[in-house]
């Protein structure tokens, strides 16, 4: 029989690439968008005949009830949230009541609608802030530092109570940093492989960054999905940190792209301090002892390759645009 999946943020990066994944394995995809003046479909334009979009909005408790009692959804991604951290502090209410209330929100409506539904939740390595460890597993504790983090590590014990109260599968994603050419331009992975495009194509002239030297765990975004997909194909529900398990330095990404293009990073890149992040100091990589001994999962992509990835996407899409 036909798996039916159900999925919100499908209009975001992980949300897209996790659609193609389950059309490719013969689901039936079932995808929330909320309305919005201007079409935010770009990221699934492609897809657009073979998915159903249902409407909705995490902060709408009845709109959510009404999506899952129609779609009978067999597995449930809460994709969607308020993603971006310097936002959560200008915006830590509304952030809150996405992030956090809306995952409350939709278990209620998983727990009346669709019980026996497998649900994921998109946890955040945010969550650990500033950790006692390093790396980080699934048992260190959850230390936030922004109100984004707060609220995610609200989402995550509220999708772990209930499986505990509910007796219901649900399981949580620690995703480290993901990226992908559907990545905004907003985060410094795409901002670094979209300015190497732009500067040998001669649209622009220079990069301005912060601290070249923080150290980031990158990895790319179609490898996560498949990490979520996995979860929720087991036996037993449970919790896995999904991360590439290893960190590169904004300047390793900085050369990585620019040699990509033939270009020498030192003639094109700045330092500003307005871009420094005042937690810098904060190392977050996640160990992925779990996922790969429990699942068998570990990213296929390396950090250079999905570097060349987004570099080669920005070359090909902004020559076109220029042409
Ligand atoms: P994203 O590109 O920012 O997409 C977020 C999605 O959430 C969009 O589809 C957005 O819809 C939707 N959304 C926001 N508020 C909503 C609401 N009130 N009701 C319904 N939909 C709403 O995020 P992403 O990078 O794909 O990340 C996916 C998930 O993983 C997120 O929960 C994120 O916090 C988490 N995560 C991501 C990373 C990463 O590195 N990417 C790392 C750790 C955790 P619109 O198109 O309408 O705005």
């Amino acid at each position: 029989m036909t798996k039916k999946a159900f999925i919100t943020g499908l209009t975001g990066q992980d949300g897209s690439y996790l659609a193609e994944l389950l059309l490719s394995k013969g689901y039936q995809v079932f995808g929330l968008v909320r309305r919005s003046s201007t079409s935010n479909l770009e990221r699934i334009n492609h897809l657009f005949n073979q998915i159903q979009i249902l409407s909705g909005d995490l902060l709408d408790q009845s709109s959510l009830m009404d999506v899952i009692a129609e779609a009978q959804p067999d597995e449930i991604y809460n994709l969607a949230s308020q993603s971006y951290v310097p936002l959560s502090w200008t915006q830590p209410a509304l952030t809150a009541e996405y992030t956090a209330l809306g995952v409350s929100r939709l278990l209620e409506s998983i727990r009346r609608c669709k019980p026996d539904a497998r649900f994921y939740q998109a946890s955040s390595s945010e969550v650990f802030g500033q950790p006692d460890e390093s790396p980080q597993t699934e048992r260190t504790a959850f230390r936030p530092r922004n109100p984004y983090g707060v609220a995610k590590a609200y989402a995550h014990w509220m999708t772990v109570n209930y499986r505990q109260k509910y007796n219901l599968y649900n399981c949580c994603g620690i995703t480290y940093t993901h990226e992908s050419p559907r990545r905004g331009t907003e985060f410094v992975f795409r901002k670094i492989t979209h300015a190497a495009a732009q500067i040998k194509l001669g649209l622009a002239n220079e990069l301005k960054l912060g601290n070249l030297d923080a150290r980031r765990d990158w990895c790319y975004a179609k490898d996560a999905v498949y990490a979520m997909w996995l979860m929720l194909q087991q036996a037993q529900p449970d919790d896995y940190i999904i991360a590439s398990g290893e960190t590169h330095s904004v300047r390793e990404l900085v050369e990585c792209a620019f040699n990509c293009v033939d270009l020498n990073w030192q003639d094109y890149v700045s330092v500003d301090p307005a871009f420094y992040r005042s937690d810098e100091s904060v190392q977050l990589v996640g160990s992925i002892n779990k996922i790969k001994t429990e699942l068998g999962w570990q990213p296929q992509y390396s950090f250079e390759q999905l570097v060349e990835v987004m570099v080669d996407y920005d070359l090909k899409k902004l020559s076109k645009n220029g042409a």
